[in-house]
């Protein structure tokens, strides 16, 4: 596997971010926030991990429309378009547009195409050696098919990569470690060996989108190249730890990806509104530490987080691996209780282990399903046990 001292990049990270991402808003009553980018750029600001070696911040331009029709059917994309432009009516509903979920946002037609130039910008420079690793936090959109959308995601900015990717003759590992099931990427490379999918949620029988059992292993060619790893409610760093690393090094290791295509979604914390597993910012780094020195070359995208400020705190951690460096607070004290929670002391939040029988829970389950990739997945990959 490639050491983080890899030659032949210049710099270790590049940040792809487009504030009129950021500025995109989905609507008051809507849990998805795209401005979690911009907190977690200016926490980046004041913790030293912009500018100076190693980083570069990148401005990305919008796909062209032959990117999304990669991955997406040209009926639904007209659909899409049709919405951005204002018009709307109840056939839509089909396409999965007009729900709670995805309401008729104008504009949404522009916001997917610089969603998905930023993702593709990413596999771009990791690519051509700018950057080993790359980044951009409002992507990664890994719910919308090839025909409709689902959970937030309208279109698929990881989808459109891996098939552009793929069309180059690329080896890519799809690794998704946000508390929901990537169930669109899923679907729509589940018969295809190109691309290794492992994907750490909570388990379906309690969050959407209700599926991704471990039993969900691929169909024809790529049986055995979809990997889901469901975990119990309340699963806390050290299983959730755990559970990673029994399974995503060694697989990786195995299929020996080119690139790794990474969903960081930060809704795995313990103060997440929407979902039920207990994790820190500690768990968090640990997992995305490993990804960062395990991917030959990295394009990370930023997928979920409903608590807007932890979610920002959990992506500065990440840039900061990506980026190699140790977050540095020069205002420590000084102006975190006012712009970023009161109980803020610095980015990393205190260890808060699950305990009792919800612990012992979570723990025989995820061993549970470690154990049975272990006799099942890996033997068609040809990988070891840790
Ligand atoms: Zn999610």
């Amino acid at each position: 596997m490639a050491e983080s001292t890899q030659p032949g990049f210049v710099h270790k990270a590049a940040l792809v971010y487009a504030d009129e991402l950021a500025r995109f808003d989905y609507g008051d009553q809507h849990p998805f926030k795209p401005m979690r980018a911009r907190n977690m750029l200016e926490l980046c600001g004041r913790y030293g991990l912009l500018g100076g070696d190693g980083v570069v911040q990148i401005e990305p331009a919008a796909a062209s429309p032959d990117l999304l029709a990669l991955f997406h059917e040209p009926e639904y994309l007209d659909v899409l378009r049709r919405v951005s432009g204002g018009q709307f009516d109840l056939a839509m509903l089909a396409r999965g547009i007009g729900t709670d979920d995805c309401p008729p946002l104008r504009g949404i037609w522009e916001f997917c195409l610089l969603a998905a130039g930023s993702t593709m910008r990413c596999a771009e420079v990791v690519l051509d050696g700018t950057a080993r690793r790359a980044f951009n936090p409002v992507g990664g959109f890994h719910h919308a098919f090839r025909d409709h959308a689902e959970g937030f995601c309208y279109a698929s900015d990881v989808g459109a990569t891996i098939e552009e990717l793929l069309r180059r003759g690329k080896r890519v590992a799809y690794v998704d470690i946000d508390a929901h099931h990537g169930n669109g990427v899923q679907d729509a490379f589940y018969k295809d060996d190109r691309v290794l999918k492992i994907s750490l949620h909570e388990s379906g029988a309690t969050l959407y989108p209700f599926g991704g059992a471990e039993t969900e292993l691929g169909e024809g060619k790529g049986e055995g190249f979809n990997v889901n790893v469901p975990l119990a409610e309340k699963t806390d760093d050290e299983v959730y730890v755990e559970a990673f690393r029994g399974i995503v090094p060694p697989l990786l290791e195995a299929f020996g990806p080119e690139i790794v295509v990474a969903e960081l979604g930060a809704d795995t914390h313990l103060s997440d509104p929407l979902t039920h597993l207990r994790l820190t910012t500690n768990g968090y780094e640990a997992v995305v530490g490993d990804l960062c020195r395990l991917a030959p070359r990295l394009v990370a995208v930023g997928g979920g987080g409903y608590d807007v400020f932890r979610t920002a705190r959990c992506w500065t951690l990440a840039w900061a691996a990506m980026a190699e460096r140790t977050p540095q607070d020069e205002y420590a004290g000084l102006v975190g209780g006012m712009m970023f929670g009161a109980e803020m002391d610095g980015l990393a939040d205190r260890p808060m282990p699950t305990r009792g029988e919800a612990k012992e829970k979570a723990r025989d389950e995820a061993r549970r399903v470690v154990e049975w990739h272990h006799a099942h997945t890996f033997p068609r990959l040809g990988a070891r046990r840790p």
